[in-house]
């Protein structure tokens, strides 16, 4: 598969996946010329994106290929500008994920629940809040990943995963969804167990 092919797949994974409908949300992967990126249209639904009709953004936010971005491009620019290591991005509105971005506890998750730490490189952590389709949106997503971490959750909005290709950064964003109705589960059942000894720090060392 070229990779407009594997991002048109990416977009149905996610349906199929359950972690997004209609239109909602967005996925890039660089270009293999290091020009750049492809990413979703704008306003497209996931089954009717063909590989031609896939928009091709440069590292100045320019269009060079194709119609209207996503809304978000410049959030997938932004990353990809300062995480050389993330090649694929997937941002998702997935409901758990959402949820707990949402709630007043300004809260992500721990490192210590399951295999976050192993996949994420530590915790996944609330990203400060900006408008869907801001600069400041973009920032605070790069703020929060950090130079390791590979999933974010932006505050009242959804969550972002960064892999080394689109597979990785699906699985991720599974990842983060699960692990968020984890959370919300844990909340409900009296609170989430933060005792320290649970938590290994070589966990992060062997992550993918
Ligand atoms: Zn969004």
């Amino acid at each position: 598969m070229d990779l407009r092919q594997e991002l048109v797949w990416a977009g149905n994974e996610l349906l199929r996946r359950g972690l997004t409908v209609y239109t909602a949300g967005n996925i890039s992967v660089r270009t293999g010329d290091g020009g750049g990126f492809y990413i979703k249209p704008s306003s497209t639904p996931y089954p009717e994106i063909r590989p031609e009709s896939l928009v091709v953004v440069d590292w100045e936010g320019r269009v060079v290929e194709g119609g209207t971005p996503s809304i978000e491009h410049n959030l997938h620019r932004l990353v990809y500008l300062a995480r050389p290591d993330i090649k694929a991005i997937v941002h998702t509105h997935s409901q758990y994920a959402t949820t707990l971005a949402s709630i007043k506890l300004r809260q992500g998750i721990p490192a210590t629940l399951g295999e976050v730490a192993h996949y994420i490189g530590g915790s996944i952590d609330l990203a400060a809040y900006g408008p869907a389709g801001s600069i400041e949106l973009a920032h605070n997503a790069v703020d929060c990943l950090g130079k390791t971490r590979r999933g974010i959750l932006l505050k009242n909005h959804g969550a972002l995963a960064g892999g080394k290709n689109l597979s990785q950064a699906l699985d991720l964003a599974e990842l983060i969804e699960r692990s968020a109705h984890s959370m919300i589960l844990a909340h409900l059942l009296g609170g989430y167990d933060t005792n320290p000894e649970t938590y290994r720090p070589e966990w992060t060392s062997h992550a993918h």
